[in-house]
């Protein structure tokens, strides 16, 4: 076994891993929740009820956005950015990195294909044998190139990318509310339990317990929640966010953004009623974008290299 193939069967191993401790923590944080806070530890039954209906709608809507993020495997380009086999042909008998640059850019004309490298050369994978379109990168976990590639989640064990930012999104969101909802709900009881306010019971630990783990996973994900609002107003991934980007005869810092509303619906659809639920709306194939030198320049209609 070489070390990529190594290398890959770890990343899944770890990433089934980091799944299963995941459910498993909110499995537990939806029983201490449920049986030993709303049950066993609130006395009015309406602060039971509002508790437990806004949490179960929290819970629902978290747990979904993970099914659909988990199960929404990375999106790979399409066959035409495939080499045919007589252009790998041309590959293999001319070593000259300037020779197949001539191939790509040559194939590259009749492709939706806007950025390229900081040398300007069109962005080939060798490990998949493609052309890579925009916004489009290699993922050695999966091993794979992902289209409009954010990055590699191991809490997820998938890429975030353009088959299923819109509900990595949405997680961030639910896990977000639900961890606000279970602190601020949780946390006077927690403080009575810990002044001795409330006489011991078995729900003392479990409750001060939750308390402590939600307001720990808030302070991890209010900034990574902030972070991917800001992404996607500007319409960046994750990856161009980190390295610029590099564009054929467009002005390298117009990129992917088309203004604040565009940038919304290019991740979350044309219907504003979908975009708090995690149900499919993307636009697109994910193999091209439109450029914010098309916005300005409605009249170009396309660019002509
Ligand atoms: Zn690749
Ligand atoms: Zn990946």
């Amino acid at each position: 076994m070489d070390l990529h193939r190594l290398w890959n069967f770890c990343a899944i191993i770890l990433g089934w891993f980091a799944v299963f401790s995941a459910v498993s923590l909110l499995v537990g944080i939806y029983y201490t929740y449920v049986l030993e806070f709303c049950i066993f530890t609130v006395t009015s039954l309406a602060e039971k009820v509002i508790y437990m209906v806004f949490y179960h709608i929290f819970f629902i809507m978290l747990a979904w956005s993970y099914g659909m993020t988990i199960l929404n495997r990375p999106a790979t380009p399409s066959k035409e950015f495939d080499l045919s086999d007589i252009e790998q042909g041309q590959f293999v008998r001319q070593e000259k990195q300037d020779f197949h640059q001539d191939i790509l850019q040559c194939i590259a004309k009749e492709l939706p294909i806007y950025t390229v490298t900081k040398n300007g050369n069109i962005r080939y994978c060798r490990i998949c044998n493609l052309m890579m379109p925009d916004r489009c990168y290699h993922c050695l976990a999966c091993n794979k190139c992902v289209l409009k590639h954010y990055s590699h989640c191991f809490l997820v064990n998938n890429c975030v990318g353009f088959s299923n930012y819109k509900y990595y999104f949405q997680l961030l969101f639910y896990v977000m509310l639900h961890c606000l909802f279970v602190c601020t709900t949780g946390l006077q009881y927690a403080m009575k339990f810990w002044t001795q306010e409330l006489p011991y019971t078995d729900a003392k630990y479990p409750i001060l317990y939750m308390v402590g783990v939600n307001a720990v996973l808030l302070l991890f994900i209010v900034p990574i929640f902030i972070y991917h609002c800001w992404l996607v107003g500007k319409n960046r991934t994750s990856a161009e966010n980190c390295k610029p980007l590099f564009f054929r005869n467009i002005p390298t810092n117009m990129g992917f953004s088309l203004g604040l509303s565009k940038n919304l619906k290019e991740v979350f659809g044309e219907e504003k009623k979908y975009w708090l639920l995690p149900v499919y709306t993307r636009k697109g194939d994910g193999c091209s974008f439109p450029t914010g030198y098309e916005r300005e320049n409605p009249e170009q209609n396309g660019i002509d290299f």
